[in-house]
């Protein structure tokens, strides 16, 4: 006999939190892709952190069209 609990969990997208790898399901969560708020949380944190931390020398894109602009003028 099929588990229709099973068949129901087929619809929903199986995904694995990037912030402590748990897998679960898009129903289960308010925050995708998290299985959490929190998760959520944590990953915008890091994501912060490393901007603030990161040094802004290394920005080729930036330097590129500022170079171009000042070209121009
Ligand atoms: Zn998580």
């Amino acid at each position: 006999m099929s588990e229709p609990n099973q068949s129901d969990k087929m619809h929903t997208s199986s995904m694995r939190c990037g912030t402590c790898g748990r897998a679960f399901y898009l129903d289960e969560t308010n925050s995708p892709p998290f299985c959490s708020e929190r998760c959520k949380l944590v990953d915008l944190r890091r994501w912060i952190d490393e901007e603030i931390t990161l040094p802004h020398e290394g920005g080729p894109d930036e330097g590129q069209i500022s170079d171009s602009i000042s070209e121009n003028l």
